[in-house]
């Protein structure tokens, strides 16, 4: 039997769920723009940033940083409530590496998300180089009093892939991050990413394997997508990038997920674009449709995250 984590219809431990469980009411992350930089951007760690960044294609409308925290935080907060009912919300400061910036205006933005009071914690993205001693201090002494997720980069665990996509940081130092970061009361969350050219189905599926090892709660999965004014779609213009096909992800993603444990949550399983700069893979599937399309495989296989690792997959019959 799947474990109690997860949800029988989904067939994996969804964030969702994880967070009704903890909080005991639904729960939305609302993204705001903190008006960060990234070392990979502004030359301290690299320049021209990872081949397939536009942060456009991750910030939805009305996060600009000109707009006060607060003003993000009800716009946000009050779409959530009105299209789901949310009662409670996580700010996720997402654009940019979040904790690349003085000690002074981490303590502001994040202190001013937590005051509010339907405001149960804060998600926090950023990269495994750019977390200092003092902003991981901070993020303890804020998670004894409130929930803080950690979103730690780290796309591909393969350092050839890594030097090639130019992310600037290796795996040992990821690992490093998680290290330091670990038995704090923080979250950790970890961002991967499938499709990388030059990279093979096995050596990604390895990477459930090393996540399985670590202190990790939650993991956000997307396919490689190309948007507009990246490296990565001139290599697709250039013929130099094949996306994979909605099926070969599909797959393999499911394959994923039956080798990651139970007890990670997962916060994504896809990733989407603003058409306006989408360049490629073009699925067109709304992002629920994407969601199912991969919870719809696991059901047509008769497995659920982790069953590989109990060994029911082999019961089931359908492996
Ligand atoms: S680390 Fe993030 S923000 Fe920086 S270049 Fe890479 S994807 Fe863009």
């Amino acid at each position: 039997m799947p474990s109690t984590l997860i949800h029988p219809e989904l067939r994996i431990n969804s964030y969702g769920s994880w967070l009704r469980r903890r909080f005991g009411c639904r729960i939305s992350k609302v993204n705001v723009d903190g008006d960060f930089t990234c070392p990979n951007r502004d030359g301290s760690r690299g320049s021209g940033g990872c081949i397939y960044c536009n942060n456009s294609s991750f910030s939805p409308g009305g996060t600009q940083p000109v707009i006060p925290l607060e003003t993000q935080m009800a716009e946000g907060m009050a779409y959530h409530r009105r299209r789901l009912g949310s009662e409670k919300f996580i700010v996720y400061f997402q654009k940019h590496t979040n904790t690349y910036g003085p000690p002074a205006k981490l303590r502001d933005l994040f202190g001013r998300a937590l005051a509010h009071p339907d405001v149960v914690g804060i998600s926090v993205g950023t990269r495994p180089d750019a977390l200092d001693d003092e902003a991981i201090a901070f993020l303890e002494e804020l998670a004894r009093e409130h929930y803080v997720c950690l979103e730690l980069g780290l796309q591909s665990m393969d350092d050839a892939i890594l030097a090639r996509i130019n992310r600037g940081h290796t795996l040992a130092e990821y690992l490093r991050a998680v290290e330091r970061v670990a038995g704090r009361g923080i979250d950790l969350c970890t961002h991967l990413i499938y499709g990388f050219p030059g990279e093979t189905r096995e050596g990604f599926l390895r990477t459930a394997e090393l996540i399985a090892s670590l202190p990790v709660t939650s993991l956000k999965l997307h396919q490689l997508h190309a948007v507009a004014g990246t490296r990565l779609a001139d290599l697709y213009y250039r013929g130099e990038f094949v996306p994979l096909t909605l099926d070969e992800y599909v797959a393999t993603a499911c394959d994923f997920l039956e080798r990651l444990p139970a007890e990670v949550a997962i916060q994504r399983l896809y990733g989407s674009a603003p058409l306006a700069i989408r360049v490629a893979p073009t699925w067109d599937l709304k992002n629920n449709q994407m969601w199912y399309t991969i919870v719809n495989e696991l059901h047509r296989r008769g497995t659920w995250q982790g069953c590989r690792l109990t060994g029911e997959c082999c019961r089931v019959g359908n492996l």
